[in-house]
């Protein structure tokens, strides 16, 4: 049950063009659902920066192969890509990805 957070009366199930919302009798308060669910969806992926690089089949395809060692199975190989942080006074981080465990780490902070 939702309540207005306006004025604390129950909000009640309406629909619209833009779908169903929750909408409050007594004042103009409107929760959109449809917004929500946007964003719920959108949320799924995890903001870290190497899931972003490793999220589609395509990017790990262009990957180079390199000499690092895993920090978790201790293999001495692994695919990388290095990523330019915008700002000139900051290195750029190198993403590795074990060959082996699929490991994932960074040289970065
Ligand atoms: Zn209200
Ligand atoms: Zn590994």
């Amino acid at each position: 049950m939702i309540f207005c957070p306006l004025c604390g009366n129950m909000l009640i199930m309406q629909s619209s063009l833009h779908g169903y919302f929750f909408g409050c009798n007594t004042c103009p308060y409107k929760h959109e659902l449809g917004e929500h669910r946007v964003t719920a969806r959108r949320s799924m992926h995890h903001d870290e920066r190497a899931d972003e690089i490793y999220g589609g089949d395509s990017a790990k395809e262009m990957m180079d192969m390199t000499e690092a060692d895993c920090p978790k199975c201790h293999h001495n190989r692994a695919s990388y890509v290095q990523q330019q942080t915008r700002s000139a006074d900051e290195p750029s981080t190198v993403f590795y990805c074990c060959e082996k465990c699929n490991h994932k780490w960074n040289d970065g902070s």
